[in-house]
Order: structure tokens, then sequence, then C-alpha cells
């Protein structure tokens, strides 16, 4: 399928089947705000589960925090936030939309790139067993033009970024012919600076003094606690503080669905370690984080790294791991080492010393720090992109459909792990799947459903990923067995129901995952 037609499809099941809906519909909704269904919050809640397990209980060294929203003003005037949190902006005079700037040079370098892939893939197709995709690299002329074009504009992006040079941006804009995907036209405004942050008054008098703002990443809670955690954990360096909450932040471009909110989750983890030890756990971080995401099965296509163009002024390194959204490859999680920056800054601010005493250096220092930051709803996006499948079903009986919506969800992340279905209402098989389904549902979410044929219903549960559907019919009540049903392939096996639990169990355990 076509990506915008996936992507809008995507869209429409997530509505049509209880897992997002726009905010407060009923009013024509909020731009970027988006609500969770019954199954989008039991799938958000699995994922955020997956992390929480693999990050704090996995590891002996990281811990949990859950910091408050609010937070202190000075908070966000050390950590650089209320003077640098910007985003270079840029409107379109006749489509009246708003853009990043460096955001439309990006997706401009994406198309130069995927024009040289085509080439390839053509002379890969023309000269067939014979093809050396290194040589034809180096020696066509065509993509040498492109090469060059790429690096260029790569290097005028970043040269630009790094200066916070607006004036050179809009001029990049225009050298490279970028045109508004709305209007088709060049009649661009000049860069902005616009902060993200969403400022509110505290208390019932309003004043300058009295301005706090909704967090814009979790991150800082972290900080500011690194000393309270530390000393009642008694963690030694190097460990982590992991936390999951909101943060808010009024993004100027907000059409993608879940990819981009104003109102959003974050999965952070920040990892403190001995100055000098950092790029180490850069390196391992970056591994580990990657390999969280290749658990769950998914093609290794899905995933790329992608080195900043530009690094904050602070950082060390950093990067993204990418992921193959509809839309393209865009940043899923960022893994940043961040020295020392925020801590010395807080330690500047606040006047308090947030020193490590290192007992086996028998001196005291400030940490640095290695970051990951996933935002949640963007993997549930990830998540449901990839697993998102129309597919052809050759066993449809007379009056089914002959093809079906199946989510491929990994079991540990679907919404409902088991259907429990009696194959007729009547007969005593109600009671019989009744009987089974109490006793599942206590050790995972179940759905029970008796309306509709079985071929119906089956449809129901592949369209929100149930891995697992058990069938109760006659058969059952003379001789204890069901019908196991597999979501992917279709397959069903007669098994007692004795064993329904056991096999249950040993699909959904968890360390099949964390391994
Ligand atoms: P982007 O370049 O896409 O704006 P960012 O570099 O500003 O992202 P970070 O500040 O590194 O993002 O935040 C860490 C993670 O939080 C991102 O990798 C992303 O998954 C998530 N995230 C950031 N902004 C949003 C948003 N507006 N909506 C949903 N998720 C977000």
């Amino acid at each position: 399928m076509a990506a915008p037609d996936l992507f809008r499809d995507l869209v429409a099941h997530c509505k049509e089947y209880g897992f997002v809906f726009p905010s407060s519909e009923i009013y024509d909704g909020l731009g970027a705000v988006y609500d969770y269904g019954h199954n989008g919050v039991e799938l958000k809640n699995n994922i955020r589960d997956y992390w929480w397990r693999s990050m704090v209980h996995v590891h002996e060294n990281i811990v949990g925090l859950d910091a408050a929203i609010f937070m202190h003003p000075t908070v966000w005037k050390a950590s650089g936030h209320v003077d640098a949190f910007q985003d270079p902006l840029i409107d379109n005079r006749d489509s009246k939309k708003r853009y990043r700037a460096d955001t439309l040079v990006e997706d401009f370098l994406t198309r130069l790139e995927e024009k040289m892939e085509k080439e390839i893939e053509r002379a890969r197709k023309r000269f067939g067993e014979r093809f050396d995709e290194a040589f034809f690299r180096k020696t066509n002329a065509r993509i040498q033009e492109l090469e060059q074009q790429l690096n260029t504009v790569r290097q005028r992006l970043q040269e630009a970024l790094e200066a916070n040079d607006w004036g050179a941006l809009r001029q990049l804009i225009d050298d490279c012919g970028i045109v508004d995907p709305v209007s088709g036209t060049r009649n661009w405004t000049e860069v902005r600076q616009f902060n993200l942050m969403f400022a509110t008054q505290l208390g019932a008098v309003s004043g300058e003094s009295d301005t706090v703002y909704l967090r814009p990443e979790t991150a800082q809670g972290i900080y500011v606690n690194f000393l309270n955690v530390q000393k009642t954990s008694r963690l030694k360096i190097p460990f982590g503080i992991a936390q999951v909450g909101k943060a808010f932040r009024n993004e100027i471009v907000a059409r993608q669905f879940i990819f981009r909110m104003r109102e959003f989750e974050q999965m952070e983890m920040q990892f403190f370690v001995r100055p000098g030890t950092e790029q180490y756990w850069y390196e391992e971080w970056k591994q580990r984080r990657m390999a969280w995401h290749r658990r769950l099965g998914f093609s290794h296509e899905y995933y790329r790294f992608k080195d900043h163009l530009k690094l904050a002024h602070y950082a060390k390194a950093a990067c993204d791991i990418e992921f193959r959204f509809p839309f393209g490859y865009k940043e899923l999680e960022g893994i940043h080492s961040r020295g020392d920056y925020d801590l010395s800054n807080h330690q500047k601010y606040s006047g308090k010393k947030l020193q490590y005493f290192d007992p086996d250096l028998g001196d005291s220092y400030v940490p640095y720090v290695v970051e990951t930051s996933i935002g949640l709803d963007r993997m549930v996006l990830a998540v449901l992109s990839a697993a998102y499948c129309e597919e052809e079903v050759p066993t449809a009986e007379e009056g089914e459909q002959a093809t079906r919506v199946v989510l491929k969800l990994p079991a540990i992340l679907a919404p409902v792990k088991v259907a429990v279905l009696p194959l007729v209402a009547r007969d005593g098989l109600p009671e019989a799947a009744r009987k089974i389904f109490d006793r599942l549902k206590l050790m995972v979410h179940c759905h029970y459903e008796e309306k509709d044929t079985i071929g119906r219903r089956y449809r129901r549960q592949d369209a929100i990923g149930t891995p697992f559907a058990i069938t109760i019919d006659q058969q059952t009540i003379s001789d204890e067995t069901v019908t196991l049903r597999y979501r992917d392939t279709m397959h069903q096996d007669r098994i007692p129901v004795r064993a329904v639990e056991q096999i249950v169990q040993e699909k959904l355990d968890w360390r099949q995952w964390l391994a």
C-alpha cells in the first residue's frame, strides 16, 4: 500500500477501533491534542510497562521517579529553556501554513536521498548479478551530482543552525527551491524564533513572579532530585533515574497525528557517570536502546541511527533512533551525552551543591549524564504503523470478507491478549466459555464475545491485534477441549481446556522480551 494511504487508513482505524480520538471532538477538536480510547490506553500502558520493566526492573542500578509537572520557574532558566527552547519557524503567505524551517530543509534532504536510492535500484535491475554498488556510487555522474548537493545542503544547514543564523536558513530554503507542499509556491516569510513552552500563573494573583511553565521535558525533574534519589537509594555511580510523564510543547507544526503533539508523554532515563567514561556509556546506551526496539520483532529496516547535525552547545554527542513511519524516517528516540551541563547549572542557580562523593576516587565531582529519551505516543504510532496490515484471507468462507485488517502486534503489547468465544450463544456454550474466561481474566486482559458469527468476531479481534482466540463448541462440553486460533497465521489447534492457561502463560512470558 502507498505510504500516504497507509497513514490515512491507520488514522481512521485508530478511531474506528477505539485507539485514538481527536481531543474534544464534539467541538471540532483541539490542534495536536488527542485522547486514547479503550484499546489505545491498553496499548500505551503495555508499551510503558515494557519500557519500565526493561529499564528499572532489569537494571539493578536504575530506579524510578515521578516528579511533578510544575517546577520552580528558575529550573527552566537554569536548563536554558527560557532563553533557548525555540524553533525557527517560517510561514507561507499563500497557504497561510506555518512550518519549522529546519524541517523543510531536512525533508528536502530526504527527497534527495530517495532520488539517489531510486537511481541505484534502477541500475541494480539493469545490471543484475554483475552490479557493484560501491563502484556505481563512485563513478556514476548523476549519483556524484546528487551526493555533492546533499553534502553542500547538509553543511549549510548545520552551519546555519549552529550559528542561529536565520537569514542563512531562509537563503538555503530559497536556494534549494523548496516549495510549500500545500500551495506549491515559494512565497515565504522570514524565519522567526518561537518559544515552545506553555506558561501559566500559580495562585490567584497574576504577576511576573508567579509565572510557571508546563514542563517541556521530564528530565529536569530528575536532575533536581538527583541527590535526593542518590542518598535515599544509596546507589553508586554509574546509576540511572527513570521517569515516565507528561510533557507539553506549543509545537508550531502539528499535523502528523500523535507523532507531534502539544501534550504528550515521555519516557526518559538519565544515567549519571564518572567524567571521562561518558563516551563509553553513550555507545553502550545506543546499543541497548536499539536492542530494546528490535526485540519487538519488527523488521530491522524500520530502524536506523542518525547523528545530530546540530549539537546543543553543551552536548558531547547526540543521535536519534529513527523509525520508518508511513511519512518517512523520523526521530523516535534521542540518546544524548549531556556532560555536566544540567547539574552544574542547577548548582549555580540554586546555590546548592549537586556533587557526588566517589568512594573509589576519594573525591567529589558533578557527574556527567547520558540520557535516553523516547516519546511514548510516538512509540504507539511506530508500533501501530509497523503492525498494521491488510491482507487476503485464502480460507475465507462464503459470506465472509476475503480480506482482513490485522494488527500484528507483539503479544505483550496487544491491548487484549485472549478472546474467549462460544461458537453459538446457546446449548450451554456461553456458560462453559464464561468459566474459562473467569479464570483467564485473572491472568491477562481478555475479551468475552458471543454476538455475531465466529468469522466476524475473529475479524474484530484481528483488527485490534488480539494474538489468541479460544473457541468453545459442542465438543468442549463432551471432551473438555477448545480451539486455539493464532492471529497471524490463522492456524487453529485443538487443545485441552486445562492446557489453555499454560499456553497463554508461556506465550506471554515477559522473559522472552526482557532477557
Ligand atoms: P523533534 O525534533 O521531532 O521535535 P526533539 O528532538 O525536540 O523532537 P526531544 O526533545 O529529544 O525531541 O524529545 C525526546 C523524545 O520525545 C523525542 O524523540 C520524541 O519521541 C518525543 N517528542 C518530542 N516532542 C514530541 C511531541 N511534540 N509529540 C510527541 N512526542 C514528542
